[in-house]
């Protein structure tokens, strides 16, 4: 579960220094570590769920441990690495969101399925 560049970003709205801001090209939502603070307004804000370890932290953006400064998906500029490594194609890189469509509302549907699957067997998962 990894950043999904909300249409009406939380984090964004929270940041008291304005350092998260939305990449007009890519339409990511990107930390400007030279306006950052470190006070991880941004994580508390952020809707996609805790991270079962570090509970303090959310698994679409965390305090990086040594730094503190935000760490989340910046879509690594208009390149996805991940959908370029992936061995199985699994990830694709789509303009849905660009166009706004998936809010806040549809993020909690899926951090809920998401979170449901975690807690069913390995071989039930996937609604077989
Ligand atoms: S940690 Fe940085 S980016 Fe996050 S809310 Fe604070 S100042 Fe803004
Ligand atoms: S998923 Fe979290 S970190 Fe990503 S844009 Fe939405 S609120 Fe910000
Ligand atoms: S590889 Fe790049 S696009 Fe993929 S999750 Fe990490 S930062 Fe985001």
């Amino acid at each position: 579960m990894v950043c999904q560049q909300c249409a009406d970003a939380p984090c964004l709205e929270a940041c008291p220094e304005e350092a998260i801001s939305r990449d007009a090209e890519t339409n990511a939502v990107v930390v400007d570590q030279d306006l950052c603070i470190q006070c991880g307004s941004c994580v508390s804000a952020c809707v996609i769920g805790l991270d079962a370890v570090a509970s303090e932290q959310k698994l679409a953006i965390r305090l990086d441990e040594d730094t503190q400064f935000p760490l989340k998906c910046d879509l690594c500029g208009g390149d996805p690495q991940c959908v370029k490594f992936c061995p199985t194609e699994a990830l694709v890189y789509t303009d849905n969101l660009v166009e706004g469509e998936f809010g806040v509302g549809e993020m909690m549907e899926a951090l809920e399925f998401f979170l449901q699957q975690k807690e069913l067997p390995l071989d039930r998962q996937g609604g077989k």
